[in-house]
């Protein structure tokens, strides 16, 4: 990360390095918790729910980074701190209704003082562009973008922070570099409309491309492999 950083001229500092910890168990969390990592990323709700039972001691972020199905945002919002793939305008309202219930319900059971912090709280979230056409699941197109920045930015229990994406698999990472480079073009077309000071967050690079990610000006980093070794293949 350091040596991506300085070739573009930025600081490692600026980027978060979240670790992927998907089909990996709790006892390897907490051992990268206790190497100092603070973020982590999981793409499946139900599989987080069962972790994360043991690891309540621990003080980090947790990023929900896979497709979030309609039924289960409720459940998310118990469990992560960052939606990071957010990809339609109903997905969007739905975790804003599910968001105010849970500011509600946190209102009615702290103290006075602390009412209006819980009440005013948006969730952090990011939306997921699709960069490869041929992913035919999730994430939003590039001309439907707008559209969903504009609504969520209407949107007062969400903390829209930036743009997440997925770019093909491709051995030769130089190959990948235009996609990671039009994910921050979109972002900056997006600033020129809605404002110069939104999605200040680009994440984006995994274990195979995260340099050229960090060239291309990632502010945060998904990184599973490189970090925990091969997952279980099922
Ligand atoms: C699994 C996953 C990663 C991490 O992939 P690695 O190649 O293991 O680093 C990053 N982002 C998303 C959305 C993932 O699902």
């Amino acid at each position: 990360m350091e040596r991506a950083a300085s070739r573009a001229g930025r600081k490692a500092e600026d980027i978060t390095l979240i670790a992927v910890s998907k089909m990996h168990p709790a006892e390897r969390i907490r051992e990268l918790y206790k190497a100092g990592l603070r973020h982590f990323g999981e793409n499946r709700v139900q599989e987080w729910e069962l972790k994360r039972s043991t690891l309540a001691d621990l003080d980090a972020t947790w990023h929900l980074i896979g497709h979030l199905q309609s039924n289960k945002v409720a459940r998310a919002l118990q469990a992560f701190q960052t939606i990071d793939s957010v990809d339609s305008i109903a997905l969007a309202k739905r975790i804003e209704r599910a968001k105010k219930d849970f500011n509600t319900e946190a209102t009615e059971h702290t103290e006075k003082d602390e009412k209006n912090v819980a009440r005013e709280m948006g969730l952090r979230v990011l939306l997921e562009v699709r960069l490869d056409p041929a992913a035919a699941k999730s994430g939003v197109r590039d001309e439907e973008l707008p559209r969903l920045v504009e609504a969520v930015l209407q949107l007062r229990h969400l903390d829209v922070r930036g743009l997440m994406g997925i770019p093909p698999y491709v051995e030769d990472t130089e190959k990948v570099r235009p996609f990671f480079r039009h994910l921050r073009e979109l972002r900056d077309t997006l600033r020129s409309r809605f404002g110069s000071e939104i999605l200040p967050v680009l994440s984006m690079g995994m274990s195979h491309d995260f340099e050229v990610a960090i060239e291309e000006g990632a502010t945060e980093i998904r990184v599973g492999t490189a970090l925990f070794g091969e997952r279980n293949k099922v």
